[in-house]
């Protein structure tokens, strides 16, 4: 049994939802279907809360009726009849969208769950469509409401899966339908409270819902098909001129997913890789090319696996007074929790703490917060560069079979001269070196060590070292 997950680009039209449901027919094997809202779908009802949290309860209500006609108007260009079913069940999400907005318009809140309840909308209604392309197409397929699929906890917006509970769910939620030879196709993202209270997972979450589902299934696969041709050497937003990696280490594949490689949730890797079941990213338009296998085996590739950025961040400086340092730690890092702010690098000066974070409304609440008390600075303009690859790991005891890295952080540093870095992140036993820089400077950056170490296949037949026939045969 494979687990199939398809991102919103996957399925933002009807030409691609068509596309999907060819992918999936021609697939022989078992498989559990698992989908993202169609693509912008959850930007706009997140757009949709915000308009209702400051009253314009028009404008909200207004993006939910626009969502409900291209809704209407991908399933009619998709399936010889809709359905009348279809249409009603669409029909319980946008009212359920509607009524939660009215809500938030009259008393100009959004709860975190309230939130939850409207952006789990997207996903709901896409895994509906799906099912009907599907069945429209002649497969036998079963809707499975991703509410009753997958446990989590309370943490709203960004809620952790619980595996025993989500496991017991499955059971019987997933299961019979595959016993029974149909294609269980479930919404990503979504999942409830033990309590039945609706969550979500994080921004980018239905990775995490594929890879939960496959652990707990023990799938012999989990395929991630999306709008690019596999995990590339480098984000294609920054550099033209990228290659897909042919495989990486599930520790990769963390570490580059942590910095960045968006391809990839970065919760999405624990399940997959505790459960030793390989990931596959591959590219919903172009489905014969090879894509990206992920799986557990250590292997010899000697040089880079690939780099990876985070942009639009702030470095924040906050002056110590003396013998306050570690209080002032305490507190900054108090703040950013409460901010819900990821810190992705952090630096103590004598009497000075430095942190670098995303630069949106969260850090505004944390320098306000930090800056009421104490005097700071904050930069803007920065990005965060990562270079991943196992080649840089530090060898451990009993690892002396691994092979030798090829080069060395200070190669690295050699192909960045004359490029100003503020900050180097650079851990034992990590697989990367991360570095700080002016945002003007990334293309630079990443283009002189992708030309560097990376613009031919260091180790053109990895994927032979990870035993690709064992992990469920070779594409
Ligand atoms: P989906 O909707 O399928 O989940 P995402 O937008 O979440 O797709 O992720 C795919 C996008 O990730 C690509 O279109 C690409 O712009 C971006 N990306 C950033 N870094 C990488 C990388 N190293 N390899 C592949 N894609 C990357
Ligand atoms: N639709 C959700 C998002 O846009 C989840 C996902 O696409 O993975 O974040
Ligand atoms: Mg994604």
């Amino acid at each position: 049994m494979i687990v199939m997950k398809f991102g919103g680009s996957s399925v933002a039209t009807s030409a691609a939802i068509a596309r999907v449901r060819s992918i999936v027919s021609s697939e022989r094997r078992p498989r559990v279907v698992v989908v993202s809202a169609l693509g912008g779908v959850t930007d706009a009802l997140l757009s949709a809360v915000a308009s209702a949290e400051a009253g314009d309860s028009a404008t909200a209500l207004g993006v939910v009726d626009a969502l409900r006609e291209r809704h209407r108007d991908t399933a009619r260009a998709l399936l010889a009849a809709v359905p009348a079913a279809l249409l009603s069940a669409l029909d319980d999400c946008w009212s359920r969208a509607f009524q939660r907005l009215r809500g938030m318009a009259r008393t100009g809140r959004a709860t975190a769950r309230l939130r939850d309840e409207v952006a789990a909308v997207g996903e709901l209604a896409s895994s509906l469509l799906v099912r009907s392309a599907f069945e429209d197409g002649g497969l036998r397929t079963m809707w499975v409401d991703a509410r009753r699929a997958v446990a989590t906890d309370d943490r709203h917006g960004a809620a952790s899966p619980l595996f025993g509970p989500t496991a017991e769910r499955l059971r019987w939620s997933i299961l019979p339908a595959l016993e029974r030879g149909n294609v269980p196709v479930v919404g990503g993202f979504v999942g409830s409270t033990l309590r039945g209270v609706t969550t979500t997972l994080g921004r980018g979450g239905s990775d995490l819902s594929a890879s939960l589902i496959g652990a707990c299934l023990q799938a012999e696969e989990i395929q991630i098909w999306t709008d690019v041709d596999g995990l590339l050497t480098a984000d294609p937003r920054v550099f033209d001129r990228p290659r897909p990696v042919d495989a990486l280490t599930f520790g990769e594949a963390g570490e580059l997913a942590h910095f960045g490689a968006k391809v990839l949730h970065p919760a999405a890797v624990d399940p997959a890789a505790s459960a030793g079941i390989p990931v596959r990213i591959l590219n919903s338009s172009r489905p014969d090319a090879p894509g990206t296998l992920i799986a557990g085996h250590h292997h010899a590739r000697p040089g880079l696996a690939a780099l990876a950025c985070h942009r639009d961040l702030a470095a924040l400086e906050v002056d110590c007074p003396p013998g306050t340092r570690e209080r002032v730690l305490a507190e900054l890092f108090g703040e950013c929790a409460q901010a819900m702010l990821p810190v992705h690098l952090a630096a103590l000066a004598d009497s000075r703490i430095s942190i670098v974070a995303g630069s949106g409304a969260p850090l505004e609440n944390v320098t306000k917060a930090i800056g009421r008390r104490l005097s700071l600075r904050r930069r803007d303009g920065l990005a965060l560069l990562a270079a991943v690859g196992e080649g840089l790991r530090e060898r451990g005891p009993g690892e002396e079979h691994a092979v030798a890295p090829r080069w060395s952080p200070a190669d690295v540093f050699a192909a960045l001269s004359g490029i100003s870095l503020h900050l180097v992140s650079r851990a034992p036993g990590s697989r990367h070196i991360a570095f700080v820089l002016s945002d003007a400077d990334l293309p630079a950056a990443t283009a002189r060590l992708h030309h560097e170490f990376l613009s031919a296949p260091a180790w053109s037949d990895c994927s032979a070292a990870f035993g690709v026939a064992a992990a469920g045969g070779a594409r």
